[in-house]
């Protein structure tokens, strides 16, 4: 048996794929673009391992994806494949249009045809999980309850509108041909291999390098935060016994305003590699404009998959985020081979350096 997993070289993916091999000796194909958020050293770990198969290319490659259909035969697709940056999203949509929703109804074809030719037994084990973000529901008021999956899609930006139209596909795909589809909503990672374009790699990668540390508008903005390790395993658990079809929403009860996060952060790093000069790191936050149309609030309430399929975070914040900020600085090398010169100039758009 196979997994064939798209994305995989990126954040989530390559987190799912290490994690996959601790559990598993069934082999992964991972299908990943290596956009300039695809890392192979994410997987350096699994150099040597003959159950993993990279392959680099385009989940929306109709004739190569059904090639590694025919060759692999997987009894499971697991999406990971996306545009994933909201300020991205907002300086340049067309590419989150063509990978997001195009890349997906590609893929679907693709995947509509080779489950269309199976047996009814294939048919009946096969699974294709669309991994999808919380960000489809929209902003939530400060007294507002959670997003249930019952929750009306009212996404914002144009990331989240391009998500929401993939998770109307993958739904489409299973009410229309039957196609045995799962998707998970889950809220913001944080962990080990996060690009530092994202806020919490970004404030360490920053605070170690003396630059400032920026936070949109009064930073009062709320985000519901899971260890990344955590949603892998959420993801692993909807494979295999989330019912065909139902979403599947993943957080961990982790509602924090994003300057909490870098004061967090911040106060981690005094203890962990105390600044030169003895001061501390909470002195580099600036505050910059606010990015357009952000989202106040996201919640997740994760009890449908806590309570039908018994799946718990293993981490709470406190003890994830103190992981991750040893991880960067554990792995200087990893945070130097990321920033490219590409990055730099994308960072300073991002934030209106020049
Ligand atoms: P990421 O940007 O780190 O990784 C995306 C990966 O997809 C990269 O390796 C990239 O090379 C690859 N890719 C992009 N276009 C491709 C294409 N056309 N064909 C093949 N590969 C392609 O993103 P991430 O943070 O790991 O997110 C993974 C998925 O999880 C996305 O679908 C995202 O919407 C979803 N998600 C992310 C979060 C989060 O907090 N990061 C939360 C919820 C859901």
């Amino acid at each position: 048996m196979t997994i064939l997993v798209t994305g995989g070289a990126g954040f989530i993916g390559s987190n799912f794929v290490l994690d996959w091999f601790e559990g598993s000796t069934e082999p992964v194909v991972n299908l990943d673009k290596l956009t300039y958020a695809g890392n192979l050293q994410n997987l350096a770990a699994l150099e040597g391992n003959p159950n993993h198969h990279f392959v680099q290319g385009d989940f929306g490659d109709a004739a190569l994806v059904a090639q590694l259909l025919a060759q692999y035969q997987p009894r499971a697709i697991v999406n990971f494949a996306a545009e994933s940056h909201v300020d991205r999203s907002i300086h340049g949509p067309a590419d989150f249009i063509h990978t997001n929703i195009v890349g997906t109804f590609n893929l679907l074809e693709c995947v509509r045809s080779y489950w269309g030719a199976m047996d009814a037994t294939g048919k009946e084990a096969f699974r294709f999980l669309h991994v999808s973000t919380d960000e489809v529901y929209g902003s939530l008021a400060k007294d507002d309850p959670a997003f249930t999956e019952h929750h009306r899609y009212e996404p914002n930006s144009p990331y989240s509108a391009s998500k929401a139209a993939s998770d109307h596909l993958v739904r489409a795909y299973h009410h229309t041909y039957g196609l045995p589809v799962l998707t998970t909503n889950c809220s913001n990672n944080y962990g080990p291999f996060h690009f530092p374009e994202k806020l919490i790699p970004l404030m360490i990668v920053n605070a170690q390098a003396g630059k400032p540390l920026p936070v949109y508008g009064d930073g009062q903005q709320i985000r519901d935060w899971l260890y990344v390790k955590d949603h892998c395993s959420a993801i692993r658990r909807v494979l295999q016994a989330g019912t065909v079809g139902e979403v599947y929403n993943v957080g961990g009860w982790n509602e924090k305003p994003n300057l909490e996060i870098v004061h967090t952060v911040c106060a981690l790093l005094d203890e962990l590699k105390p600044r030169a000069d003895g001061k501390p790191y909470q002195e580099q936050i600036t505050y910059v404009t606010d990015r357009p149309g952000h989202d106040r609030r996201y919640a997740i309430d994760a009890r449908k998959l806590e309570q039908e399929l018994g799946w718990k975070p293993a981490e709470t914040f406190e003890t994830g985020i103190r992981k991750t900020v040893q991880w960067y600085l554990d792995n200087p090398e990893w945070v130097r081979n990321v920033q490219s010169g590409g990055y730099r100039d994308w960072i300073g758009k991002q934030y209106g350096e020049h």
